[in-house]
């Protein structure tokens, strides 16, 4: 009985989201309207900056649909023993050149000892990715990305710590709703796909925040002998 009422649950949720994903692709969709229309009126220089907001606003809801077909899917996922760190050093790459472009750095924390857990490499990589990426969007170009692996008696954590803007206190409560965003570009679905993945990976995510200081988000995951 109980997973048929979380049954009902999600697929409430889902509608409500579907409203919400519906108001959210309509306005670049709107905007790119408008761009188009006047292109055909401008000058060369003109149509060079609008077709860059036409593409921008393209890839945006783009993402949005993305974001929200992962977290609507709520699918059961195949999970494999895997390594935290061989995941993050497949990922290093991609987060460095990233934070190399916005001229931040990489500090890397590895936990040697870390035990392999049951996990879905893809979403587990969109975890690690999505955090990063929230980091690096909260800092300056002196910033410093810190990712760090620790193998604790029960749970392996992960942590993401940034030395950025920070999150006001009553702001921390709304982080994981979904379409959340305190950005002009933002989907608001990131954070809620985040927890999405450590809950399908029977773990939990915590944050912990200073205004001004910076913000660590720790997903600890329960090692399959505590559980
Ligand atoms: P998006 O990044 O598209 O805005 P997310 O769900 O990833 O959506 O994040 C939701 C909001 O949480 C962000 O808009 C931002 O206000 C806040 N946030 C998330 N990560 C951080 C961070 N590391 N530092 C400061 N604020 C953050
Ligand atoms: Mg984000």
């Amino acid at each position: 009985l109980q997973g048929e009422v979380d049954r009902m649950e999600r697929l409430s949720l889902v509608g409500q989201m579907a409203a919400s994903i519906t108001h959210e692709i309509r306005n670049p969709l709107a905007v790119i309207r408008g761009f188009v229309q006047l292109l055909n009126e401008r000058s060369p220089a003109e149509q060079k900056t609008y077709f860059h907001i036409v593409l921008e606003e393209l890839d945006r809801t783009n993402s949005i649909i993305n974001d929200f077909l992962s977290l609507a899917q709520n699918r059961i996922i195949e999970k494999e023993p895997s390594n935290l760190n061989e995941l993050l050093n497949d990922l290093l790459p991609l987060i460095w050149a990233d934070a190399n472009m916005r001229g931040q750095s990489i500090d890397l924390r590895i936990d040697e000892n870390i035990e392999s857990i049951p996990m879905n490499s893809k979403e587990m990589k969109q975890l690690v990715l999505n955090l990063s990426r929230n980091g690096m969007e909260a800092m300056n170009d002196k910033g410093v990305l810190r990712i760090e692996t620790m193998n604790l008696p029960d749970v392996v954590q992960l942590r993401v710590s940034d030395n950025g803007v920070g999150i006001p206190p009553e702001k921390l409560k709304q982080l994981f709703e979904p379409f959340f965003t305190t950005k002009t570009n933002g989907t608001g679905l990131g954070l809620a796909l985040c927890l999405s993945i450590v809950e399908r990976h029977n773990g939990k995510i915590q944050v912990e925040s200073t205004v001004g200081e910076g913000t660590t988000f720790i997903a600890a995951f329960n090692k399959p002998a505590a559980k």
